[in-house]
């Protein structure tokens, strides 16, 4: 689960972690009282969406002259203005997508004078399974550029689990960060209060791009992106008010009503797979045989015959969706069951493109039989090769 800026930031305040003032604003007129209430004489305005590059994005039909999604003004009088070119209105940022999102809320805060940027992360290492930090000198730009083109910049750290944030850790950001003196001991508080922040609430990733140094010898968390480790968020009902549904897919709100592992992609093929595994070999199988998978669909292990009803919906419902392939390895899963669930959902939707579906294991036969008397029109596969291709080549007859 991802969060907007504003309400990581609150976050982190919470942990001890120096954060700029601000307010977030969701209606227009709420702008004034919120801008007023901070000291100046610089204000930010930061159209608030679960995406980055904010500041070079570019807004819809953006006039002349008209700067990115994240304004400094020298007045409140200037940052008003910032409102109505922002709120409401569509960026276009380099992780939003050609097509953009929405801002339907902003975040007001006290400007900072930077004297300095870096980029600092904190995410689980997959290799140790302990929660490393990522540390650069090169902090506000494209991390993955600086990663690419000049990899002796990028320092990790990872943090043994045992001992938590040592005096160590801190001495070895501030070395990678060129920091000494004050601002080393400010370094050192830091990483300690983000390590705290980091595995008290789960977060699967935070990243301060930029982290800053203010011309008066400050660090500061200019920019917190956070996200949440959907498997842990029953431990913390506190932030499931942080959820902004206007920022998720329809059709992965649903899924996860549904307890689905649903992912929407862009392609033109529907997929119902169980297991993680297999269904990344059928997105891959898909793409092998020239067509694009339009999600990634786990239906898990003891799926039910409603479960498998409300998956089917989903992929339906999916508008670039052009054909649909069902593939079920049955171990646990039944295949009587993978066939009763997609019948009932036939029944209750309709099927506008062509079907295939291939069915091998537990109750096999069952399943085969259930769908041949159900005078659906099916195209029934023998293996995943002859599944994916015959629902390619479907695909592009119906093209
Ligand atoms: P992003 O573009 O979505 O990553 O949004 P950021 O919050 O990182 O803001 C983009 C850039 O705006 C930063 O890298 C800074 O250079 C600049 N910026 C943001 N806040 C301030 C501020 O308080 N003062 C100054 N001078 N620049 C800021
Ligand atoms: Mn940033």
């Amino acid at each position: 689960m991802n969060i907007h800026e504003y309400q990581a930031k609150a976050l982190l305040r919470r942990f001890g972690a120096p954060v700029p003032d601000g307010h977030a604003v969701l209606k227009a007129e709420d702008f004034e009282a919120a801008a007023g209430s901070l000291p100046g004489p610089v204000w930010v305005v930061k159209s608030q969406i679960h995406a980055g590059g904010r500041g070079k994005g570019r807004f819809v039909e953006a006039e002349a002259g008209e700067l990115g999604g994240v304004r400094l003004a020298k007045s409140v009088a200037e940052a008003k203005g910032f409102v109505e070119q922002m709120l409401g209105r569509t960026l276009v940022t380099k992780q939003t997508g050609p097509s953009g999102k929405q801002v339907n809320r902003l975040y007001v805060e006290e400007g900072s004078a930077i004297e300095k940027e870096f980029y600092l992360s904190a995410l689980v290492d997959r290799e140790s399974g302990w929660v490393a930090f990522v540390a650069s000198t090169e902090g506000g730009m494209d991390i993955e550029e600086v990663a690419h083109a000049t990899p002796e910049k990028i320092h990790t750290l990872t943090i043994d689990p045992v001992t938590g944030v040592q005096p160590h850790h801190g001495r070895t950001l501030s070395k990678a960060l060129g920091l000494s003196g004050d601002l080393a001991k400010q370094a050192s508080d830091l990483i300690g209060k983000l390590y705290e922040a980091f595995t008290s609430l789960d977060m699967a990733m935070l990243e301060i791009n930029p982290l800053i140094v203010t011309k008066d010898g400050k660090l500061r968390c200019l920019d917190a992106k956070v996200s949440f480790d959907s498997n842990a968020l029953y431990r913390h009902p506190e932030l499931a008010e942080l959820r902004d549904l206007t920022e998720e897919d329809d059709k992965e709100i649903e899924a996860s009503k549904h307890d689905l592992a649903y992912i929407a992609l862009d392609g033109t093929i529907g997929c119902m797979v169980n297991g993680a595994g297999l269904a990344m070999a059928t997105l891959d199988i898909i793409k092998l045989y020239g067509e694009e998978p339009a999600n990634f669909l786990d239906v898990g292990g003891g799926a039910s015959e409603e479960k498998v009803t409300a998956a089917f919906k989903i992929i339906t419902a999916d508008p670039n969706v052009q054909g649909i392939l069902v593939n079920i390895f049955g171990g646990i899963m039944k295949c009587d069951v993978i066939a009763r669930g997609v019948i009932a959902a036939v029944r209750a939707v309709g099927l506008q493109v062509p079907l295939v579906v291939r069915l091998e294991g537990t109750n096999v036969e069952e399943g085969k039989r259930i769908i041949a008397e159900s005078g659906l029109n099916v195209l029934p596969a023998d293996d995943l090769d002859d599944a994916a291709q015959k629902i390619v080549a479907a695909v592009k007859k119906g093209a």
